[in-house]
């Protein structure tokens, strides 16, 4: 079990379902830990004093995801309460279950959906950096959905989360120099209040899983631990080293098998010909884009 004594960990929705699972693995290797919570401050402490008893470090914050005030306050009274904050794990998320067709989709849930997932994780990780040195550890919980949508009716839920990658890669790429690691781990199925495995689309969902069961909170705990400990390094650095473009990035996720496949190329060369409504990151000019690695 990787230690963490001496650091302290901020955990965004750490007080029940996944992020609960993560608070109590880095408490139990040593880690001071602060949780934040958005409505359930009952769990948030009754968590904090449970490790309290056990001779842990833990204090809970209420913070809710789309308040920016909020967030910063939050950080600052880890902060001020533990001197620092060497592991933040980006876990507080939301999603709307109910599945809405496109069409449906209120705009609050939208907007609330990027607000929490996507917007609530950039500002709890700008906070953090002002004050995360070197070896710092950012972990942001994705989902196998930015990648592989398996229903109809996720389509902000998979957008956002998609968003978190790419949140996940500037970030490694921003703080990378200053010797802080950015990963993601990026969970299928996963049982929790969000999506219970005894839920209306449950069974489905396991039989899109390789081992035909949902994932529990604990073993997504043990994933983030990993990534959080001092061998949470070498990972990065053996990406760094073996391509150039990939670097800190980490995606462990309960892959569905039907949709286990290679991805194809970016479609740079036709875009390179000039292919009319080609969208391509870096073009400068209409028809003849430019990749900014060239
Ligand atoms: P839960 O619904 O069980 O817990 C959600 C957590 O996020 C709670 O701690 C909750 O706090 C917190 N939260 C929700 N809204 C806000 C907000 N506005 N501000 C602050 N905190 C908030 O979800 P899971 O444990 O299942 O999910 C944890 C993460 O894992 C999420 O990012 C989710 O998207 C992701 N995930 C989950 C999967 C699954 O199958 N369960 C699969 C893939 C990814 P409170 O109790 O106070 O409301």
């Amino acid at each position: 079990m990787p230690t963490f004594e001496g650091k302290t960990a901020l955990i965004t929705g750490g007080n029940r379902g996944i992020g609960a699972a993560i608070t109590r693995r880095l408490a139990a290797g040593g880690a001071r830990v602060a949780i934040t919570y958005a409505r359930n401050k009952d769990l948030a402490e009754a968590l904090a004093e449970q490790i309290r008893r056990e001779d842990g470090q833990a204090i809970a914050i209420a913070a809710d995801a789309t308040d920016a005030t909020a967030i910063t306050d939050a950080v600052d009274a880890t902060v001020a309460e533990f001197g620092g904050v060497d592991i933040l794990v980006n876990n507080a998320g939301y999603a709307d279950m109910s599945m809405p067709a496109l069409e449906d989709v209120p705009l609050e849930v939208l907007d609330h959906t990027i607000a929490v997932n996507v917007r609530g994780a950039f500002l709890t990780a700008q906070a953090v950096s002002r004050h995360m040195g070197a070896g710092g550890r950012i972990i942001n919980i994705g989902s196998c959905l930015a990648s592989h949508v398996l229903s109809p009716g996720l389509t902000s839920y998979a957008m956002s989360k998609a968003a978190v990658t790419g949140l996940t890669l500037g970030m490694a790429r921003d703080l990378g120099p200053r010797g802080i690691t950015v990963n993601q781990v990026a969970p299928g199925s996963i049982d929790t209040d969000m999506n219970p495995a005894d839920g209306p689309g449950a069974d489905y969902q396991r039989s899109q899983n390789v081992f035909n069961r949902y994932g529990t909170a604990d073993e997504i705990a043990h994933a983030v631990a990993y990534l959080a400990s001092p061998r949470g390094c070498l990972r990065h650095r053996r990406h760094a080293g073996d391509r150039r473009r990939i670097q800190h990035l980490t995606d462990i996720s309960f892959q569905p098998q039907a949709e286990r496949r290679e991805v194809a190329a970016p479609p740079f060369r036709h875009a390179r010909k000039g292919i009319p409504g080609r969208s391509v990151m870096g073009t400068t000019r209409p028809g003849g884009p430019v990749h900014p690695d060239e």
